[in-house]
């Protein structure tokens, strides 16, 4: 991880490489909820942004394509923004585990992922893993 990422999301030198907790504001939770619910039965993606060390907004990704199980996104006309931490989509089937499409795909960029699962209803409706599949904990800010 770089010097850069550790600062945006709030990591001091000393601290591990792996992440396991993450801060992500309330009103993304909630916006990221209602968006999911809104575009089922098809997935929703979009990208994450942190800002000191907490998750504080949605990007709607450029050239994503909401379907049925097949969500794609283009990380090559992605904006310029180091900003950018990571993805979230939902899984309209009710699924929590990242599939190996995932893995294979989105997670290749950014450091954190978010997936709604379907009926999205509330916080414990959304899952956080590291790049390589393992959970991270999400701590909601007010
Ligand atoms: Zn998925």
């Amino acid at each position: 991880m770089s010097r850069f990422l550790r600062k945006i999301l709030g990591l001091s030198e000393s601290e591990t490489y792996r992440l396991s907790r993450v801060r992500i504001k309330k009103e993304v939770v909630e916006g990221i909820l209602e968006a999911s619910r809104n575009v089922h039965p098809r997935e929703f993606i979009g990208l994450l942004r942190a800002e000191r060390g907490m998750i504080t907004e949605i990007v709607f990704a450029p050239a994503s394509v909401y379907g049925q199980g097949l969500s794609q996104f283009c990380p090559h006309m992605l904006p310029f923004d180091f900003s950018i931490v990571g993805s979230i989509h939902s899984h309209p089937s009710g699924s929590s585990m990242p599939s190996a499409e995932d893995l294979n795909s989105m997670f290749n960029f950014g450091f954190i992922h978010i997936i709604a699962v379907f009926p999205y209803h509330g916080f414990q409706s959304l899952y956080a893993y590291d790049k390589k599949g393992k959970p991270i904990q999400l701590e909601i800010v007010e």
